[in-house]
């Protein structure tokens, strides 16, 4: 589901975005204490590097500041864009081992699935509320929905928008790590968290109900998959975290590159050759440039014995950590349902409070 940001964010808002996102960063560094977290993911099939890169790594970091974070596992989003659940159960076991894996703390980091926090969920109806059809319409991902997909809509993804409203609110989070493709989303559960406390809000204004949630947005790379398509779950063209360093040498081997021997980072006119060059560079922790130059003329072949020898490197400790994990699925399952636990207090709490405001605290 990605989209156009030329469409939807103009130049001078992601510039404000960005500058805001710097001065949080900057406040985090003193006092995380101020800032709470909501991330998530689809368990519509195993993370991959991309993942990791592009935002598990990130996570990490931020906990690792000491921000408190609420991760949620989207099962129900699931069904938003297909009929049925696939191997739902086996992907959220693997997902909580990745999580762990890569150093999520559930003692920091509450990890919870969406169906088994009612309260959050029952959020979604005073929040429908305050949508309108047209607005749900203009969003980004519901436009994509609409125009590239040759499923009808459901009412689910219509609405898609608010739930990911009562995601973030029902934590009363007030800052969501996300791409510039995000950022109209965001704006959205501002809006709903604003009409809300003009609707219904507490006496005294200063304590509205919901926070204004920030995005925190970075540059983070996208990586392609091994055919030079965006590396995406749904493609089958993904590196598992979990993949094992022999099946990992073979769909590196695989991954398309070009005719020319001389390696150059040059994402616009030679993306395969650039994305591989780049999964390196991230693995080493140096510049794409300075990994081009050092491999010069080795060949499309050089370059994949470095992408091999630097992926199963990084990722060897994070395997061999989560192959333990997988060994005692009870421990993982205990882990989410304290994480779900910890997530229907506050939510609970959340939906009192939302209830005692629309005067329903029968
Ligand atoms: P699906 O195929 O089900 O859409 P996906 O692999 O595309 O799955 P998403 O769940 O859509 O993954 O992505 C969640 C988030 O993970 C994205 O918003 C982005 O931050 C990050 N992400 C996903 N794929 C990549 C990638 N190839 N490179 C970098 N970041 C990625
Ligand atoms: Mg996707």
């Amino acid at each position: 589901m990605t989209i156009d940001i030329a469409e939807t964010t103009s130049d001078a808002s992601l510039t404000k975005s960005l500058e805001r996102s710097a001065e949080i960063e900057r406040q985090i560094a003193v006092d995380p204490s101020g800032f709470r977290i909501l991330t998530g993911d689809r368990p519509t099939g195993r993370l991959h590097i991309g993942h990791y890169f592009g935002s598990l790594s990130n996570r990490v970091r931020l906990q690792g500041l000491g921000v408190t974070s609420f991760l949620l596992i989207a099962d129900y989003q699931v069904i938003y864009d297909r009929d049925g659940v696939g191997e739902l159960k086996d992907n959220v076991l693997n997902c909580l081992a990745d999580y762990l894996a890569i150093g999520i703390d559930p003692a920091q980091t509450t990890i919870f699935a969406h169906s088994n926090v009612p309260a959050l969920n029952q959020l979604v109806l005073p929040f429908l509320a305050l949508t309108t059809d047209s607005e749900l319409r203009r969003n980004p991902t519901v436009k994509d929905e609409l125009a590239s997909s040759n499923r009808p809509m459901s009412g689910l993804m219509l609405t898609f928008p608010v739930h990911q409203a009562a995601d973030i609110l029902f934590c009363k989070a007030n800052l969501v790590p996300v791409g510039k493709d995000q950022l109209p989303h965001l704006e959205l559960t501002r809006q709903i968290a604003r009409r809300f406390d003009e609707r219904y809000g507490r006496a005294n204004p200063k304590q509205p109900v919901f926070p204004q949630a920030d995005a925190l947005l970075s540059e983070v790379p996208l990586l392609l998959g091994m055919d030079g398509s965006k590396m995406s779950k749904s493609k089958g063209n993904t590196i598992e975290l979990g993949m094992d360093a022999d099946t990992t040498a073979k769909l590196i081997k695989r991954a398309k590159t070009d005719a020319d021997s001389h390696i150059s980072y040059d994402p616009e006119a030679r993306p395969e050759v650039s994305n591989l060059v780049l999964l390196a560079a991230l693995c080493l922790g140096r510049s794409p440039e300075d990994v081009a130059e050092e491999l010069g003329d080795a060949g499309g072949g050089g370059l994949k014995k470095l992408v091999t020898e630097a992926v199963n490197e990084t990722f060897a400790p994070v395997r061999a950590r989560r192959t333990e994990l997988l060994a005692d699925p009870g421990a993982l399952w205990g882990i989410l349902h304290e994480g779900n636990a910890r997530a229907n207090e506050v939510a609970d709490a959340t939906l009192k409070d939302v209830l005692t405001a629309m005067k329903m605290d029968y």
